[in-house]
């Protein structure tokens, strides 16, 4: 059976980006399970073709740290040779430097005291790799008029109910929200994009090796409205940050 579309996904070796994969190509989607560890990627995906049924969609591994510009150009190369495309964008993968915790067991997360070389760090991992992913990939959506992409962000970058959390991954969530906001606003003024659909999510506090043991909810639960989003019909919503498939404050 034909695919129903190229999906690519970030960070899909483990966590909220495994599951994702394993959504969507259990909806029957050609998935690119991109990992910056070739062994894990590729783990993976042995793991989810074993999971998946008969009816799901092809699971391949392309090898991709978010912050190597050389292996984004890479990718897009390989969807538009070998995939003819790509159908939608999750921007999954991401880092959360612990700051560990001071003699009274509170975190030390505080910006006053962030080291500007986790801020760094984090903003090339959170930020900078889904920014250029998304230029990286645009421009074969707009030839075809189609795609999703979604973000994965978090309550911690809201600005207007300010959410908790280190602080350079907090800066960096919020950026991450910004950067759906203008991409979503500038293809909503150019005709030929109306049906390509921008816009970020928060998966809620997830059991993963990032959430912890004691989060309180499943993977499942976690990349539902990154499903949903990423396959929005025709004329849904772009520009938006959801959470349980509900607009959110920014
Ligand atoms: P995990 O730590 O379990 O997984 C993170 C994934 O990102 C791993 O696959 C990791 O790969 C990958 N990754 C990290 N850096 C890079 C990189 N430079 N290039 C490519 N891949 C990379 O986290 P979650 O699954 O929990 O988080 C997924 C997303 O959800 C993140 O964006 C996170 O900020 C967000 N989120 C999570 C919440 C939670 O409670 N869990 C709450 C709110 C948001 P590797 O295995 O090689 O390290």
């Amino acid at each position: 059976a034909k695919a129903l579309g190229v999906a690519v996904v970030t960070g899909g070796n483990r966590g909220i980006g495994r599951e994702i994969c394993r959504q969507l190509g259990g909806q029957g989607f050609h998935v690119v399970l991109t990992a910056r560890d070739p062994a894990k990627g590729k783990e993976a995906v042995k793991a989810l073709k074993g999971e998946l049924g008969p009816k799901a969609g092809p699971v391949e591994f392309f090898r991709l740290d978010v912050t190597d510009a050389k292996r984004i150009r890479a990718l897009a190369r390989h969807l538009e040779s070998k995939l003819g495309g790509c159908d939608l964008l999750v921007n999954n993968a991401g880092i959360y430097l612990e700051g560990g915790y001071d003699a009274k067991g509170s975190p030390i997360d505080s910006i006053q005291s962030e080291p500007m070389s986790k801020v760094r760090e984090t903003m090339e991992t959170n930020l900078y790799g889904p920014l250029q992913l998304i230029q990286a990939i645009l421009p074969m959506m707009k030839r075809r008029k189609h795609g999703r992409i979604v973000n994965v962000s978090s309550g911690s970058g809201q600005l207007e109910d300010m959410g908790v959390g280190e602080a350079g991954y907090r800066i960096a969530k919020t950026g991450l929200n910004a950067v759906t906001a203008i991409f979503a606003a500038e293809l909503k003024a150019d005709p030929k994009a109306k049906d390509i659909l921008v816009n970020c999510m928060c998966p809620g506090w997830v059991k993963s090796d990032m959430g912890g043991p004691y989060a309180t909810r499943s993977l499942a639960e976690g990349a539902d409205t990154a499903v949903w989003l990423a396959t929005l019909p025709k004329g849904g919503p772009s520009g938006g940050f959801f959470r349980d498939r509900k607009r959110i404050p920014w």
